[in-house]
């Protein structure tokens, strides 16, 4: 393959982008002790970093799409590196240059069914509000208390169908005024713009606050972590500010406000995994549990590598729609945790988790050891 190396631009690109802070790094390592990658093979973000100052990383090859932007390092640097904002500045040259190895060439065709579609998954987008077939869910009007936003996966992916079918019940028995907007709206854009795809970032944005403002949307319930994170840290860049709430927290005060009134009994030992976008980069780490601790007879248990520390899933910064090889998959340590842990449920509260750690109780020959479940569907079995 031609070598592409724009010396000159990848230092511009990554100043531009607060690569500034690259100049502090000491070279300590202290990002390599903790990143997940090397729990499964070698990375180095400081070498990374080291080559990125002198402008000498090699766009053409597979490091500089790794990083699942989880947030680890950033949390541990004693320099104020910024390493996600960083990586994904080298993330757009590449794309920019149009420059893929092979384990992330599906990035094209993601994004090609993002601009034609509004979706990752290549979904037809007036396919987009099929879950909700028989629940009687109303369109979204104005004046209506919430909109709840499920994203692409729960809309369209089988298994995460069931997770918006549990948060609609959940939200009827509640008697929350609550409508969707269905193939009106587009993939909140969070993870293509972590791929570098900033152009489209924009595109969908724009699009679906266009969407929101003409309907009257003042507050948003997402299901992911991801459209949360976006929605309420990235859409402000566009000078809108919507009152965005997530479901762990919404099923927390639904509970405390007495709207939502736990009735059965769930006897099993339950490991609460902390998304990344969740927990270590929007702080929400109690509700979940608290959420999960109103439920009689349900035992909650600790895994290692949780709260700030958690372990990711490996579906962070675009990687959900990447190769990763069997024997490289953070999800794999993870059901290998929960499982330790004595857990017969693993549960979450993110599409990206859910995905691979379903994947991964296969691949580790766990399916009779552990099943995975959002805590929504846990609410929506115990009310
Ligand atoms: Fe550089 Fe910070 Fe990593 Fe240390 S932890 S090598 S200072 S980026």
């Amino acid at each position: 393959m031609e070598t592409v190396t724009p010396y000159k631009e990848i230092i511009d690109v990554i100043k531009a982008n607060g690569g500034e802070s690259f100049r502090f790094c000491y070279q300590c390592g202290l990002c390599d002790a903790v990143c997940p990658w090397n729990r499964v093979r070698t990375f180095s973000m400081r070498k990374l970093i080291r080559e990125a100052t002198f402008g000498l990383t090699e766009i053409e090859g597979d490091d500089i799409w790794r990083c699942t932007t989880c947030g680890r390092c950033p949390q541990q640097c004693p320099r104020g590196v910024k390493q996600i904002e960083s990586g994904v500045s080298l993330r757009k040259i590449a794309t920019e240059y149009g420059v893929f190895p092979s384990s992330v060439r599906s990035l094209r065709s993601v994004a090609g069914s993002l601009t034609g579609k509004g979706n990752p998954l290549n979904e037809e987008r007036n396919k987009r509000a099929d879950w909700a077939e028989g629940l009687s869910v109303k369109p979204f009007t104005e004046g209506m208390e919430i909109l709840y936003f499920p994203g692409c996966y729960l809309c369209y992916d089988p298994r995460l169908k069931k997770v918006a079918v549990a948060t609609a019940n959940i939200l009827k028995e509640a008697g929350v005024d609550f409508g969707i907007l269905g193939s009106k709206e587009n993939c909140c854009g969070e993870s293509i713009r972590k791929t570098g795809d900033e152009e489209l970032f924009k595109r969908l944005t724009r699009e679906n606050i266009k969407i929101f403002i003409d309907n009257g949307v003042k507050k948003i319930l997402v299901s992911s972590p991801h459209c949360y994170h976006t929605f309420k840290n990235e859409y402000p860049e566009f000078r809108v500010n919507f009152e965005v709430i997530h479901i762990s927290q919404y099923l927390f005060d639904l509970i405390n406000e007495g709207r939502l009134k736990i009735s059965k009994e769930y006897g099993k030992k339950v490991a609460y995994h902390d998304p990344c976008y969740l927990g270590r980069h929007n702080g929400i780490y109690n509700e979940p549990r608290e959420t999960l601790k109103k439920i009689s007879g349900l035992e909650l248990v600790e895994m290692p590598d949780s709260f700030e520390d958690s372990l990711c899933c490996g579906g962070g910064g675009g990687r959900i729609w990447m190769e990763t090889p069997k024997n490289e998959r953070f999800s794999d340590i993870r059901i290998e945790q929960a499982v330790a842990a004595g857990a017969q449920i693993l549960a979450t509260s993110c599409p990206y988790c859910i995905t691979n750690f379903e994947e991964s109780r296969l691949n580790k020959g766990a399916a009779e050891k552990i099943e995975i479940r959002d805590i929504t569907e846990i609410i929506a079995e115990s009310i």
